[in-house]
Order: structure tokens, then sequence, then C-alpha cells
């Protein structure tokens, strides 16, 4: 039987992953809709080879290249962020979120709201939207599958347990490419140092927020709503070698690890044959020739973005979504060479002082925090 499926960010690092799965069992599965924000070449490209129904760009003045390229193939083309969100609430078997930042939030609330299931890791939208998110999940009774290696390590490791009986869940984290740097080195870290992840693959965003630990912060803040154990009972852990992706401890002190290679095929296959599984061409773990899994304490010193996030779920209200739209415009600024290494973390500190917002009700409520919080961050940038 064919399933039906849908990629938001089908251009990205874990659009492209999935793409390659979906290459690979070509006769299970039809795409529907495949979204870029601007990569109209590549976007059209996949559409054609993989005979989608419609392609999306966000970004409206790339349309014009989109039709061009999608000239004769039969796909329809669409533009615009009105464009996206109905692309994403077309009825498919499953949606990949795979949209970096809070620009994917609207798209995947869109593919909730139509109740559908959603494998999800765009972090930024759950930890932006948190409470408004998990509510629509429930009111409108659909399935959230985290795509993130931890949590799905997490979601596996919680089949046939019941969450009552979790004693702890930690977070693995490899600690990123500048995990050994002293704080003088980390001070002049450029953007390329801080991409060349030793273990991960992966886009430009995501591989700054693991070498500063916010991607691990984000992680902890997406943890807290999709396994609601508690804060208490959630930590992180470094593990450099990337192999276990993450624990659940059980009241019986019983831990329940899921080990795998650091390929985001992997948990990109176990969300698409959910509850089943699926082939991937990875090479089994061949844990004699890796020989050493080595595990520290977080150094909240020289990284301190998971202490940010932790105090900003603490706090509730609108600091997730502040701590992730400071974020967000830090990183962009560390890309293009604005500010330094360790101003990003700095940034989203003073943006969280100066900037306090109530608890978001609504997709409106955390879009505008989302947008006032940038303002916010984008001043103290200016006046850096
Ligand atoms: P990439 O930067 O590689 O890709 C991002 C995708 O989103 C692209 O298709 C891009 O289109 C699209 N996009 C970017 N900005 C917008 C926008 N404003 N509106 C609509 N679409 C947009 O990101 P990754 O694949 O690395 O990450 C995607 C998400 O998955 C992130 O939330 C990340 O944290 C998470 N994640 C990623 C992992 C990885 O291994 N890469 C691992 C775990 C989680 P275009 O090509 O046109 O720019």
């Amino acid at each position: 039987m064919t399933r039906l499926i849908s990629i938001l960010g089908a251009t990205g690092s874990v659009g492209e992953q999935t793409l390659d799965l979906i290459r690979r069992n070509r006769d299970r599965w039809q795409v529907e809709a495949l979204t870029a924000n601007c990569s109209a070449q590549q976007l059209a490209a996949f559409a054609r080879e993989f005979g989608a129904k419609m392609a999306v760009v966000s970004d409206e003045g790339c349309l014009p290249e989109l039709r061009e390229a999608l000239a004769g193939s039969g796909v329809e083309a669409a533009g615009g962020r009105q464009a996206l969100c109905e692309a994403a609430a077309r009825p498919v078997d499953i949606t990949v979120a795979a949209i970096v930042g809070c620009a994917g939030l609207a798209p995947v609330m869109a593919a909730i709201e139509r109740g559908g299931t959603v494998a999800l890791a765009n972090k930024e939208a759950l930890v932006s939207a948190g409470d408004v998110m998990t509510a629509a999940v429930a009111q409108h009774g659909a399935t959230l599958l985290p795509v993130d290696s931890e949590h799905n390590a997490i979601f596996q490791c919680l089949q046939g347990n019941r969450i009552e009986d979790v004693a702890r869940i930690t977070l693995t984290a490899s600690g990123g490419p500048l995990r050994t740097w002293t704080p003088e080195q980390l001070a002049a870290a450029t953007p390329a140092q801080a991409m060349a992840h030793p273990n991960w693959d992966m886009g430009a965003k995501i591989s700054v927020d693991s070498a500063t630990m916010m991607n691990k912060g984000l992680e902890y803040i997406e943890a807290h709503h999709l396994f609601p154990v508690g804060l208490d009972r959630l930590k992180i852990v470094v593990h450099p070698q990337s192999v276990i992706h993450s624990m659940v401890e059980y009241r019986d002190r019983s831990t329940l690890a899921q080990l795998g290679p650091s390929d985001m095929r992997v948990p990109i296959a176990s969300c698409l044959a959910w509850p089943q599984r699926m082939d991937t061409p990875m090479a089994p773990l061949d844990l004699a020739a890796i020989g050493e899994l080595t595990f520290f304490a977080p150094d909240e010193q020289r990284f301190p973005a998971t202490r940010l996030a932790r105090e900003a779920i603490e706090a509730g209200g609108g600091a997730p979504a502040t701590l992730n739209a400071a974020n967000e415009v830090a990183v962009a600024a560390f890309l293009a060479g604005q500010i330094g290494f360790m101003r990003i973390a700095a940034v989203v500190e003073s943006t969280l002082t100066r900037y306090s917002a109530a608890a978001p009700e609504s997709l409106d409520d955390v879009l505008r925090v989302d947008q006032e919080a940038r303002a916010h961050a984008k001043e103290l940038l200016e006046h850096a």
C-alpha cells in the first residue's frame, strides 16, 4: 500500500535525507507537497524526480523561478506563507516538518490542526509554541512523532512502558566541535569552525546551535513538552561519540538506551515506518570498532546555553519563545560575521533580561512574542 507524504523544508538536510529514504522505497510512497524557502531549482528538481503534486516556495519572490523550473512538469507551483500553510494542511498520511526556525511554526500548526501525523524535526516551532502546540495536538487528535535523534530515542525507549514509571530522562549531547576549547579560543571561533561538527552533517543553524550547546537547550525544552515527566527528571550528559542517542531510567533503576549510527536517516526512518520498521542503508553498529563510550557533565561556564534554556522553561510565559527568537537572530548574526561566538549566548541572555511576555495562548500570540523578541535582540546587536 502506498502512503502519501508531504515534506516541509524538503531542500534542507533533514528534508533531503527523508527524500533519500523515499528514493530507496519508491513503490511505497507518493509525494504530495514539497516546500522550500527560496531554493527553487533544487525544489523543482525534487518535485519532478518524485512526481510531487505541489511545490511551494515560502518566499514569494522566488515563485517565478520555481514556475519556470517546473514548466511542463504538471507539478503545481505556489509561493508565499499562506500557500505554505495550505500545502501543509493538505491531507496526507505523514507530514515531515523540517523547516528551520520559528518560520516553520505556522505550517506545522496547519498540519496539526488537520489532525494529521507530523514527524517533527523543527524543534524551534515546539520550543516557541510549547503548550499552544501540545494543546492543538490533543484537540485535533494529531500525532506528533519526534525526528530529533534524542527525542526519537526517548520515544523508542518509552514504548511499552508507563510515563509514570520514569525516574529520569537523560538527553545525550555530543558537545559539538568546540567542546574542549578554552574560553579564549571560543571567543575567536569562526563560523566554519563552529559548523565543523565531528559526528553529524547538518544545516548551518543547528550546527552552530550544537557548538554553543543551545541545541541541547532547545532539546531540553522540546523534551519537556513531548515527555511530561517534570523538569527535575530531565537531565543532560555530554557523550562525544554520539552512539547513545538518549536514555530513559525507570523507577526500578533499569535504564533503557537507544544506540545507532550518527545518521539522521535512522530516526527519520523510525518515524516514516512507525509503528513498524523499515530498512536504512547504514552499516550495522560496530561497537568493538567504536571501542569506548565516554560521558561528561555539561560545562555551563563555557557553554551557558543549557542554563539559559532551563531558566527560560522554568520561568515559563513567553520566555522559551523569546530564548528561541533571540538565538535565531544571534546565530544569523554570527554566521554573517557580525558578532563573535560567545556573543550568541550573551545576546540571548540580555534579550531574556530586557523583554518578558505573558504565556502565549494562541498561534498569533506566539508569533507576536517571536517578533517582539527578535526586535529586542536586533536592537542589542545594533548597540553592541
Ligand atoms: P537546513 O537549513 O538544512 O534546511 C532548512 C529547510 O527549511 C530548507 O528546505 C529551507 O529552504 C527551509 N527554510 C528555511 N527558512 C525558511 C523559511 N523562512 N520559510 C520556509 N522554509 C524555510 O536545516 P536542517 O535540515 O538542518 O534542519 C531543519 C530542522 O530540523 C531544524 O529545526 C533543525 O533544528 C532540525 N534538526 C535537524 C537535524 C539535522 O541533522 N540537520 C537533526 C535534528 C533536528 P531553502 O533551501 O530554500 O533555504
